[in-house]
């Protein structure tokens, strides 16, 4: 196919990564194209405005926006944040109704029991991790935990329960698939906010001013003498160099195929990633029927397999409306299920804990991020074998022409949204061969 374009730099990609990298090199003098797949930028980044309601289909939280580079942006933009500390599945950083086994309210002193006795094991399980052979999985170091104490069978199965809960809540796998560092960088510094106009926002303001091509599907990345040859269904595009940000579903699958193949190093790190199966269900309702002013709901027990965690999106807009997510096992089995069956299924839940009044719900957005080409599931989680610095090892230059960045290759905060905004200035960096300030972003 005939070359429709050149530039210096080409970013594949107008997700948060993609478009902080194209900012920073715009920003250095250097001519930038960026070719993006989907009809919008944003990517995992994508707030639905239908119906009139705002919601966040992929991302909605800062994880702790102590020091976090996407809270200054959003400051900088002027975007509405909300505290909603609760997106790091703590047990009880703030107000949460659980309920049993049994489906009764826990009093707060089994509350309180519950969450230091959740405490307790984390605070040893720090150690048995950073002792645990290297194809250790996240269970095998929770029974470990598990092991010193001197609990009765019920008391260590919440405990297990809950961390098996909170490796799908916030990897999207369960605990017996995860490796035994994957949720090491899960630590939430300072408050978590979510963003009431949407998280787009952000990505519409980095966007700003960018030579951004929509509806190009990138095939394949070649490095020749010259520097590179990006192929889209649109035409071939030339440049000295290349930042490639697809999710590494994309990449796994061979949509994007880079010629010659990476080097060893990058494609032993690629195999020690998967990306995961991870869905939202949001429910609206004509009126609330939980507790005013908790932050969300949770169930202990067997019956809360799928649905065990419910979060109040009153928070965010004067609505009733419920935000719970199919997360690891759940997602891969309801992965062809229609809409009202994932519906019908939590609400079957929601009516065990509050009875037979809960009414339908006014509307209801299931995502489906594991069947979307363009991301192959919501973000990567760490095989057993792998360590947090293998994501870093992805974003070695290779050949001084193509970079890779996007959330799984930043080691320190894979998975989030400040994740990929950091790889994005750091292939910047690497692009134009010095250093840059992230704030250049929105100064
Ligand atoms: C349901 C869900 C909930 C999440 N919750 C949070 C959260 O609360 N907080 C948080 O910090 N993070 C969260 N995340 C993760 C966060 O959204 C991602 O880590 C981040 O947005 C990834 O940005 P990126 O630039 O690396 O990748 P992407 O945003 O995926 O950008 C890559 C771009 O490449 C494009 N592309 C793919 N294939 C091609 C191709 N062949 N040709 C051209 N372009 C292509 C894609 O369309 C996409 O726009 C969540 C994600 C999901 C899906």
């Amino acid at each position: 196919m005939e070359t429709v374009d050149s530039a210096d730099v080409v970013v594949v990609g107008a997700g948060v990564s993609g478009l902080a990298a194209a900012r920073l090199i715009a920003r250095g003098g250097r001519r930038v194209v960026v070719l993006e797949a989907r009809d919008r930028v944003g990517g995992r980044v994508f707030t639905d405005r239908s119906g009139g309601h705002i919601t966040d289909r992929g991302a909605s939280w800062i994880h702790g926006i102590d020091d976090s580079p996407v809270a200054e942006a959003a400051r900088a933009f002027g975007m509405p944040m909300v505290e909603f500390t609760v997106g790091g599945y703590q047990p009880d950083s703030r107000p949460l109704t659980y309920f049993d086994a049994r489906g009764e309210r826990l009093s707060p002193d089994a509350v309180r029991q519950y969450a230091d006795d959740i405490r307790a094991v984390n605070q040893t399980l720090v150690e048995i991790i950073a002792r645990a052979r290297p194809d250790a999985t996240y269970g095998e170091v929770v029974e470990r935990a598990l092991d010193t104490h001197e609990w009765d069978t019920e008391r260590k199965e919440r405990v297990r329960e809950y961390n098996d809960r909170r490796a799908q809540e916030q990897y999207g796998i369960g605990m017996s698939g995860l490796g035994a560092h994957g949720l090491d960088d899960d630590t939430v510094d300072g408050d978590e906010v979510v963003f009431p106009r949407g998280y787009d926002e952000l990505a519409t303001n980095l966007a700003a001013g960018l030579d951004v091509r929509l509806e190009h599907v990138v095939s394949s990345v070649e490095r020749t003498s010259a520097g590179v040859t990006v192929r889209t269904d649109r035409g071939t595009y030339a440049a000295e160099q290349v930042v490639v940000t697809v999710p590494v579903g994309v990449l796994h699958a061979g949509d994007v195929v880079i010629e010659p193949s990476l080097p060893e190093a990058h494609r032993r790190a690629l195999a020690l990633l998967r990306m995961n199966a991870f869905e939202k269900v949001v429910l609206r309702f004509a009126e609330r029927f939980w507790d005013a002013g908790v932050y969300g709901i949770r169930q202990l027990g067997d019956e809360g397999e799928w649905w065990h965690s419910w979060y109040d999106l009153g928070r965010l807009h004067d609505e009733p409306a419920l935000l719970t997510f199919a997360a690891g096992p759940a997602a891969v089995a309801t992965r062809t299920w229609s809409d009202e069956e994932i519906v019908a299924s939590t609400l079957v839940q929601l009516r065990r804990l509050y009875g037979d009044a809960v009414p339908e719900p006014t509307s209801a957005i299931v995502t489906r991020w594991q069947d979307d080409p363009f991301s192959r599931g919501s973000y990567a989680f760490m095989l057993p074998g792998s360590v947090g610095a293998d994501h870093d090892v992805l974003a070695e230059p290779v050949d001084g022409v193509l970079h890779l960045a996007g959330e799984a290759t930043w080691g320190d905060d894979p998975a989030t949204v400040p994740g990929a905004l950091l790889s994005g200035h750091r292939a910047a960096q690497n692009v134009l061969g010095r250093e840059i300030l992230v704030s250049d972003l929105w100064a």
